[in-house]
């Protein structure tokens, strides 16, 4: 047997690999574990994510890991009432014809109710368009909540930030990491969970065949303050949404960007006229008032799954090698069921030993 220096290593800080550490030491805290992440933690889509959790999925599977996610969150957000997460009512608007539809697509908990306008009255219900309010709708601030996260893992795990894995290889008992510090590190199992650094040199031949491919996200800053008990409003046909940003201040307007394969290391970190105008288009729909005062925004991009699906697989026959992610723009709100899904392909207890 080769000698490791650890049992696992988790590459990639952002909110996954967090939640990945956390759930390996909920399961085995006698577990020696290491997070890699090239920057600091946090500083990928994390850092940029709107952080909308809305109880819903696009299939079965998908459901269920927000339903486990959203009780997850609860928990978390119940043992530690100081986290960045925070609760929210929603209207969801979607064509009068898609009713059924969306019955299936809202997990039950959300309890649909039909309205007739939108709380607080910041979007218009159009011609055509019906409005539900339901409920399990929350956000938070990933940036800050992964770096809670990390805080409280410090202890147990082996934080090692501004550290690029360069390269992986795999061999029969162990997989030898190579580091931009010139190091290795020998791991057990390797975890990647690179957000949408798909390509990185060391993995991209490994993570290809899995079909994943990143695109970019765009969400406007509306330089309106929400009141208080302002609501998120749902655009289900466009797969676009209005957040109450309380704690930034100011409303923020998510539309679906159709910008495929960018690279996160290039990809200018500005909104530019096409963004602006497509996003425009789409909630001059709802809330036309609203153009003239979104003056600002954020970019950045995510991996997306084949099928819109989250990828949890091993790459590796022995599994020694395992990818996390491609949670197509929603790795916030399905994190914890992706990291618990992660934590089943390993040599594991399927249980945790802690209550969230
Ligand atoms: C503008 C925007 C809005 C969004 N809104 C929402 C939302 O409302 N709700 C929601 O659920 N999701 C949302 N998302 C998606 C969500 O933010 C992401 O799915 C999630 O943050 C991905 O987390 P992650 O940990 O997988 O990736 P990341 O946060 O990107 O973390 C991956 C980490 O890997 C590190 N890394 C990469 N290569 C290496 C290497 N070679 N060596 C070591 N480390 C490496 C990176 O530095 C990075 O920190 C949004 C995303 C964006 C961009």
């Amino acid at each position: 047997m080769a000698r490791t220096d650890t049992d696992f290593a988790v590459v990639g800080g952002g909110v996954l690999g967090c939640m990945i550490t956390r759930e390996i030491l909920a399961r085995t805290p006698d577990a020696s574990v290491v997070l890699l992440e090239r920057d600091a933690v946090g500083s990928g889509a994390s850092r940029r994510s709107a952080g909308l959790h809305f109880p819903r999925g696009s299939s079965e599977r998908v459901r269920a890991m927000a339903a486990y996610s959203q009780d997850h969150y609860a928990a978390l957000k119940a043992a530690r009432p100081e986290l960045p997460i925070h609760r929210l009512d929603m209207t969801v608007l979607a064509d009068v014809s898609q009713e059924a539809r969306l019955r299936e697509t809202y997990l039950p908990e959300a309890k649909l109710r039909p309205v007739a306008e939108v709380a607080g009255g910041i979007a218009r219900v159009p011609a055509g368009k019906a409005a539900w309010e339901g409920d399990g709708c929350q956000y938070a601030d990933v940036h800050a909540l992964t770096q809670l996260l990390a805080r409280d893992l410090r202890p147990t795990a082996e934080f090692r930030e501004g550290v690029a894995v360069t390269g992986l290889s795999a061999g029969p008992d162990a997989v030898e990491l190579t580091l931009g510090t010139g190091d290795t590190l020998t791991a057990g199992h390797v975890v990647l969970a690179p957000g949408p650094w798909l390509a990185a040199p060391a993995w991209r031949d490994l993570v290809a065949p899995l079909g994943a491919r990143v695109k970019k996200i765009v969400a406007l800053h509306i330089e309106v303050p929400p009141d208080p008990g302002d609501w998120a409003v749902v655009f289900q046909d466009e797969d676009a949404f209005l957040l109450p940003y309380h704690q930034r201040g100011h409303w923020l307007f998510s539309y679906t960007c159709q910008e495929w394969d960018v690279d996160p290391d290039t990809l200018p970190a500005g909104i530019s006229a096409a963004d602006r105008r497509e996003a425009l288009d789409v909630l001059a729909r709802y809330a036309p008032q609203l153009a003239d005062r979104c003056v600002s925004g954020r970019v950045f991009c995510d991996a997306y799954g084949p099928g819109m699906q989250p990828l949890v697989r091993p790459l590796t026959d022995d599994g020694r090698v395992v990818f996390a992610g491609a949670a197509n723009g929603s790795g916030y709100r399905l994190a914890p069921a992706i990291a618990a899904e992660t934590a089943g392909l390993l040599p594991l207890p399927s249980q945790r030993k802690d209550a969230a």
